[in-house]
């Protein structure tokens, strides 16, 4: 009987930890994953889960070619990857689910590293980070066991791999979201300095995988994000990437078979920009 009543109790405790982690938005697992991190010295420089060469580099678009992942012949941008040895099975499902969820949507194909000189190494590091784009050589995109292994932020990770910024940080963000500076931590503020983006032609996205929520890096649990016009709309619930998440891998790397729909519906200057 008492073994029982252990067991249930046991039980509910872990279904209240997985139903928390669940309600859970992508930038509060970010944010959770990666508070009081001590990285070690082998460990780039990392301003909240972006990883950077220089202090130049995360206030540089990724728009040029220069870290674009190369489009093979065939069409298709293969971006050769290693797993290190150290995720229990469960957590490699959910990695190897996040690597493949690009392959249906876009030209994006995340394949095994056979020699090529360029891929992403992921592995269990302190917190959940990425470099933006292709840096070049053996680049960490380090998913912490304790905290970063879900869908959606696998996928963040992986959009940051590819080339793409914080949503937050576009620089057409203040036409939708109010920034609400005097809530934010005083040594976080330079997580919402604006990037100048290549938008793609798309729109702001609520949803975007790349989206904060309300109250990130709050230093009073109000509001460091308001939306425009409309305050109450909800954002940065995503639990997956977002139809514009898809659109814009897709025009970045000119995947022509995904975007021949979307293109038809954009003006000639806007395409015109993209193509620039
Ligand atoms: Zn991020």
């Amino acid at each position: 009987m008492m073994y029982k009543a252990v067991c249930l109790v046991a039980i509910f405790l872990f279904c209240s930890v997985r139903a928390e982690e669940l309600v859970l938005s992508v930038g509060e697992l970010l944010e959770r994953a990666n508070r009081n991190v001590v990285r070690g010295p082998d460990e780039p420089n990392v301003i909240e889960d972006i990883a950077v060469v220089n202090s130049e580099r995360n206030a540089d678009p990724c728009t040029s070619q220069s870290c674009k992942w190369p489009k093979s012949s065939d069409g298709k941008v293969y971006v050769p990857y290693v797993i290190v040895n150290h995720f229990t099975s469960r957590e490699l499902q959910v990695i190897q689910r996040g690597l493949d969820s690009f392959s249906s949507v876009s030209c994006i194909r995340f394949t095994p590293r056979s020699n090529q000189r360029d891929y992403v190494s992921i592995e269990s590091r302190s917190g959940c980070y990425s470099y933006v784009g292709r840096i070049g050589n053996a680049q960490t995109v380090s998913l912490d066991r304790n905290g970063c292994i879900y869908h959606n932020t696998v996928q963040h990770e992986l959009l940051h791999a590819l080339g793409f910024n914080h949503e937050q940080t576009r620089s057409d963000r203040d036409n939708h979201i109010r920034v609400v500076w005097d809530n934010i931590i005083d040594n976080m503020k330079h997580n919402f300095n604006k990037i100048n983006t290549l938008n793609q032609g798309t729109a702001y996205d609520y949803n975007s995988v790349m989206q904060y929520h309300r109250t990130a890096f709050s230093k009073n649990g109000q509001a460091t994000m308001v939306p425009i016009p409309n305050s109450n709309v909800s954002f940065g619930q995503a639990t997956q990437m977002s139809q514009s998440d898809i659109t814009r891998i897709n025009r970045l790397y000119g995947c022509c078979k995904y975007t021949r729909n979307t293109y038809n519906t954009i003006p000639v200057a806007i395409l015109k920009s993209i193509a620039m």
